[in-house]
């Protein structure tokens, strides 16, 4: 018998509509040609909820999401939307899903293909082999502590402020689920922070090391987030899983994502339980809705369907198709196609849709 499984795809805005398609696609197949049911849904979210329900997350789109095995996002936002009060931005949406189901955990890999060691700006022996995974906590930190606001001081002067809080069950259950993470790869877990000026990650520091204690198969190591992100650039391979609060986590995982060449080439996960301990997920590319290349039909969908690949290893236990997808990603590099952020001179350039068959065309060649 086939194992139900219900997956929202949620396009969102922008390129995010034109990546689902191609996302599509491949869940189609995985449908078709495995022992998975898959019940896949679409609903609104960001600048396409504004323009129907005036919102940019509908509370029953949110009551449906929540009900489903996982979530799949393209992306939101646009300048359509920019002007509008802060509250009612696409961006909001996204936020909204991230906090209502608690997905505090946010797994971003940066693996380098081999056939696109070029399009990095860093040198082939710097990147060569480069598997590296940010954890960064996505719930708390900066971008949630109250209070937080800009007020007048007085006729010239404002004040602008946020705060920067983390509670020990937060840190602790971040620090856990990177353990575990490093754990099932290189056993190396590296926690950064700025523990010399903030108080706030000298408790992090202090309760990653505690909950490392149950972890002593696990080699840790701290760096403060400014030598982090030189080492990045210097020496990227020395890493293994970094594990950092919301907003280092933010930047640091976008320079790692020019470690490997493009924001087209990488997936993310975001993970979190609910109270009877099971795994909620949202799966989703790192990049935005691109609007200077929406419609074009030029999007590079590949990571996006590296996420699909990501959803079914973390929230289905199945490493066979996530790898199988990976698998296939990379055999379309190394034949030559591209898509216009990662092309060379000596590659074949293909379109969004393009891609997306090709990889699917790929996918009937294998077996699971
Ligand atoms: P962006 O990631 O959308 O684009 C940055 C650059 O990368 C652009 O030049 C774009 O063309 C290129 N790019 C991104 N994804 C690509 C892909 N798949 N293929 C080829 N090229 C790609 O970031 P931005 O321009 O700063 O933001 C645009 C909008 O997206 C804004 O409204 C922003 O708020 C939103 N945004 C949303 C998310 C999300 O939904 N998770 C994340 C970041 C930004």
């Amino acid at each position: 018998m086939k194992k139900k499984l219900s997956i929202s795809l949620l396009p969102g805005d922008g390129i995010g509509q034109e990546i689902s398609v191609e996302a599509k696609k491949i869940l189609n197949w995985i449908d078709q040609n495995t022992e998975l049911e898959l019940d896949c849904f679409e609903e609104l979210v960001g600048g396409a909820s504004i323009d129907k329900h005036q919102t940019p997350l509908h509370d029953k789109t949110l009551e449906k999401i929540k009900r489903s095995d996982a979530i799949i996002l393209g992306a939101v936002g646009g300048p359509k939307w920019e002007k509008l009060p802060f509250e009612l931005r696409p961006e909001r949406g996204l936020l909204k899903i991230r906090k209502e189901l608690d997905l505090f955990a946010n797994f971003r890999p940066a693996i380098v293909f081999d056939s696109l060691i070029n399009s990095s700006s860093l040198k082939p022996t710097i990147i060569k082999n480069l598997d590296l995974l940010i954890i960064r906590e996505l719930t708390g930190g900066i971008y949630f502590g109250e209070p937080r606001g800009i007020e007048k001081i007085n006729e010239k002067i404002s004040k602008g402020f946020n705060t920067l809080v983390y509670t020990t069950p937060e840190i602790e259950r971040i620090a856990k689920v990177a353990f575990e993470a490093a754990r099932q790869r290189g056993k190396k877990l590296c926690s950064v922070d700025k523990a010399n000026v903030l108080e706030s990650t000298e408790l992090w520091r202090e309760i990653v090391i505690s909950t490392g204690k149950k972890f002593p198969d696990v080699q840790l190591s701290h760096m403060y987030v400014d030598n982090a992100s030189m080492q990045l650039v210097r020496n990227p391979k020395q890493f293994d899983v970094i594990v950092t609060t919301n907003m280092f986590g933010d930047i640091l995982s976008d320079c790692a994502s020019m470690l490997t060449g493009s924001l087209g080439m990488l997936p993310s996960a975001s993970i979190g339980y609910d109270n009877s301990g099971n795994k909620k997920a949202m799966y989703e590319p790192v990049h935005g809705s691109a609007p200077d290349i929406s419609g074009k039909g030029v999007a590079n969908p590949l990571a996006m369907i590296l996420s699909v690949g990501m959803m079914f290893k973390y929230s289905f236990s199945r490493g066979d198709i996530s790898g199988l997808i990976s698998k296939v990603v990379n055999s379309i590099l190394e034949k030559g196609y591209r898509t216009k952020d990662i092309n060379d001179q000596n590659c074949k350039e293909v379109s969004t849709s393009e891609m997306g068959d090709l990889v699917l065309k790929e996918l009937k060649n294998e077996k699971i």
